[in-house]
């Protein structure tokens, strides 16, 4: 038998609308499966259990009397613990925001408010966003539900393993260099980054401005069409957010890919890609031809550079980002008694940041600083350019580019924490992308030999979200691989 914590949204939806389902047992179904397999996951920092089953019940009353509400209306959502939630922790992981609640909610909080989902929790992340792994976070790493030797992906890693554990119904997630899609690669999820300024940005804690973007990390491609369509659109609190109308993106879902161009960039066959994932990338290009697309060979020539561009661009964005934990505007301030003003700041981001954290402010402050700055960070931002181009002339001849999501499944937990570039590497397929401003989408592709989750990775040129979605939606009309889950 179905138990309702195995519903997508769009199923619970169907459910809570012909009244087979009331959202408090829908949340109290979750709720129930949390407390089973939590303990083994830790995908969460805070499970949001009384508010959740109270809002439900009003969500229930509501519908009973015939009020009018969003069809999605009482399915419960995991909101990466990086989001502004009113009245909820928002850790993002770190030590130095340990005591932070938020005096206000971010947009697509609101947003989700607004269309009656409802908060289930705040998931897990590397600290401040930064790492592949969730090993970063402060409070304990998440496990990957599919081995729990191993790690969910990162940084948002929390939320990809409360999806495929069955915890949530959907969840959400920011991406700035891949922390979407490759934890949803890494778990066997959907997770889309959509274009830069799609999603406002207002009320997520900020890791690198040009290149952060919000997105869905759901059990299906429909479910993140929905949330997207309601996370989505213009913010006058967020100058970059973008003023154009939200697509219907549920009803564009028609899953037609006949006499579509599929680009599958040569510079993505990169040395040292497990060759399981090689395959598996071949296979869903020919997946894609016997559904009536027509794959051709593209080139991506500055591919190479993206890593470092973007750990360089990351890195300084964040540096600056992070100045304001000092202790008396923001973040936790270290006990005293100090010496000076100055010995305040150092003890409290000290001992406030972890390490990866310090790396990045100190790499950041190297790239901005004066004698460097031209030699890096400028010369980063003109790569950064050749990057975007390498795209907008592939979108001239192709609708969507399709490559892995990540050179490897997933990796045993500790085995790349002694080796910061190792780690770095896991986003060269993702990394791209936010620096292009592009919209990307990753879906379940298969399983290795072992038996660990592989994603596959489309690319569309700026909004064309729409488009994105139609084709991972294909793949998932077809095949089952998203509905398999990991025994728990
Ligand atoms: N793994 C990348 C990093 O460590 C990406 C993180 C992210 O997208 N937030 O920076």
């Amino acid at each position: 038998m179905t138990e309702p914590y195995q519903l997508t949204a769009w199923e619970a939806a169907q459910a809570l609308q012909n009244r087979s389902l009331s959202s408090s047992e829908l949340i109290s179904s979750v709720l129930r499966r949390i407390g089973e397999v939590e303990p083994k996951v830790h995908a969460f920092q805070v499970v949001i259990a009384d508010k959740a089953k109270e809002m439900a019940k009003e969500i229930d009353d509501r519908r009973a009397r015939g009020d009018s509400l969003h069809p999605w209306a009482g399915v419960p959502i995991a909101v990466k613990d990086n989001f502004c939630l009113k009245d909820a922790p928002c850790t993002c992981s770190s030590r130095i925001l340990e005591n932070f609640n938020p005096p206000y909610h971010a947009t697509v909080v609101q947003k989700m408010l607004d269309a009656g989902l409802i908060p289930i929790g705040k998931t897990n992340l590397d600290e401040f966003a930064m790492g592949s792994s969730t090993e970063n976070s402060a409070f304990g790493m998440t496990r990957n539900p599919w081995d729990l030797d191993r790690v969910p992906g990162g940084s948002s890693g929390g939320s990809a393993a409360s999806i495929i554990a069955d915890e949530t119904v959907l969840s959400i997630g920011s991406d700035t260099g891949g922390s979407i899609r490759q934890p949803a690669a890494f778990c066997s999820i959907t997770g889309m980054k959509p274009t830069y300024g799609r999603v406002s940005r207002y009320g997520l804690v900020a890791f690198a401005s040009s290149l952060d973007q919000i997105g869905p990390m759901t059990k299906d491609v429909r479910d993140a069409a929905g949330l997207l369509q309601i996370i989505a659109g213009h913010d006058p609190h967020d100058s970059t957010s973008i003023a154009q109308p939200v697509p219907d993106y549920l009803t564009e879902l028609t899953g037609d890919v006949r006499g579509l161009k599929i680009g599958i960039p040569k510079e993505y066959s990169i040395e040292g890609m497990n060759p399981e994932i090689e395959k598996n990338w071949r296979e869903a290009a020919l997946f894609y031809e016997g559904q009536g697309a027509e794959c051709v060979e593209i080139s991506l020539p500055h591919t190479e550079y993206a890593i470092a561009v973007y750990y360089m661009i990351g890195t300084a964005e964040a540096s600056s980002n992070l100045a304001r934990y000092d202790g008396v505007v923001y973040g936790r301030r270290a006990e005293g008694p100090f010496e000076n003003i100055v010995d305040m700041y150092r003890k409290s981001r000290s001992e406030g940041f972890g390490s990866e954290v310090k790396r990045r402010i100190m790499l950041g402050t190297y790239v901005l600083s004066a004698g460097y700055f031209d030699a890096y960070y400028r010369r980063a931002q003109r790569v950064r350019t050749l990057i975007k181009n390498d795209f907008e002339a592939a979108f001239k001849t192709v609708d969507v580019v399709l490559c892995p999501a990540t050179p490897s499944p997933p990796f045993k937990a500790g085995e790349k924490t002694d080796d910061p570039l190792e780690m770095y590497l896991s986003d060269v397929f993702t990394a791209p992308l936010n620096l292009a401003g592009l919209p990307g989408i990753v879906i379940p592709g298969g399983f290795s030999s072992e038996g660990l989750p592989i994603g596959i990775q489309l690319i569309g040129p700026a909004l064309s979200e729409s488009r994105l979605f139609n084709v991972a939606h294909r793949f998932q009309m077809e095949t089952d691989i998203h509905k398999r889950r990991p025994t728990l």
